[in-house]
């Protein structure tokens, strides 16, 4: 198997070009599952370890851009305020060992419905920056970014290479259910982002259907039931009525992780008490402002 190895951005996106076939290969926490399990042989894998900018969290116009390279760990470190829905998701992630190395665009190039950072990318409307070396870049939008089962958006001459995501304006939480505490694959997910200056509210639900889901119909409801003018406590009737919204969106199946019923009963339980924990934290930054 061939091993190619740009010396920056520029030539990995040119390497892309010239050999579709060759694997990119960040953090390596899936890629080389794959190849131990000789799941799959590439011609070649295609580094981008050397690509020193894909490893970088920025700031640009008020809008955090992250590297698609950057490690949990570090999203962990530094956006645990300022996007503090990815940075739960990437605590449950795997063990220590995968955190430093495992990254949030090994995680979008891999595409999988159980991937833990999809639910908060989507509550918090995130922008996937990919590039490639004839077209240069485009913006995709979280939403059109997963086709199907660990199937994405990209060209095959693209790579992905940043997230962008709007600091957090409101609340974020992200919730996820395993049968056991750590290193375990979601059995379902949920994430929830409270917008209060638009007054709108982001979902996303992972291993959940065949690509991470939104709930719109619930998304809908907050906006138009929430008492945002008035962070009054949450009533009963509107955190059951989002979580069986959020349970109806979702196309689960029985697998060897839990059947469809319980994860649609799962989701609707997380979604209320993630619900509650957002609305809570709203309610008190009011009475603190
Ligand atoms: C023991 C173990 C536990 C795990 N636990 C979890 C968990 O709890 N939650 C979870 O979500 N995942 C988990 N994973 C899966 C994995 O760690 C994550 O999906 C991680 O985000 C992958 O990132 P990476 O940088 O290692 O990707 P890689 O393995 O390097 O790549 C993954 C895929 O993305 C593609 N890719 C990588 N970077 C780019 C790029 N810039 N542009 C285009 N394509 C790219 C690769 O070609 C490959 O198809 C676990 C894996 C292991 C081995």
């Amino acid at each position: 198997m061939e091993f190619l190895r740009p010396g920056g951005w520029a030539e990995a996106l040119e390497l892309r070009a010239a050999f579709p076939e060759a694997l990119p290969i960040q953090g390596g926490t899936d890629v080389m599952v794959e190849l131990n399990f000789d799941k799959g042989r590439p011609a070649a894998l295609l580094d981008l370890n050397p690509c020193a900018e894909l490893r970088r969290i920025e700031e640009i116009d008020g809008r955090v851009r992250v590297g698609a390279g950057v490690p949990y760990v570090q999203i962990i470190r530094e956006l645990g305020t300022r996007v503090p829905g990815l940075a739960q998701a990437a605590r449950t992630v795997g063990s220590p060992q995968i955190r430093n190395r495992g990254s949030v665009g090994g995680n979008l190039g891999a595409a999988s419905p159980a991937g833990d950072s999809h639910p908060a990318l989507l509550a918090a409307n995130a922008v996937i920056e990919v590039t490639s070396a004839a077209r240069g870049s485009r913006m995709i939008p979280i939403d059109d970014f997963y086709v199907w089962v660990k199937k994405n958006a990209l060209e095959p001459d693209e790579l992905i290479r940043a997230i962008w995501l709007e600091p957090d304006s409101g609340p974020q939480y992200f919730s996820k259910v395993g049968t056991r505490n750590a290193m375990v694959i979601a059995v379902c997910s949920f994430a929830i982002a409270l917008h209060p200056r638009t007054r709108t509210a982001g979902t996303g639900i992972g291993s959940c259907g065949p690509t991470p889901l939104r709930a719109r119909a619930a998304e809908d409801f907050l906006a138009r039931e929430l008492p945002w003018a008035d962070p009054v406590p949450l009533t009963e009737t509107i955190a059951r009525e989002f979580g069986a919204l959020v349970a109806a969106a979702a196309k689960p199946i029985d697998d060897v992780r839990g059947t469809a019923d319980y994860r649609t009963h799962a989701l609707s339980v997380m979604a209320r008490r993630t619900l509650s924990w957002a609305w809570n934290d709203l309610a008190a930054q009011r009475r603190a402002a």
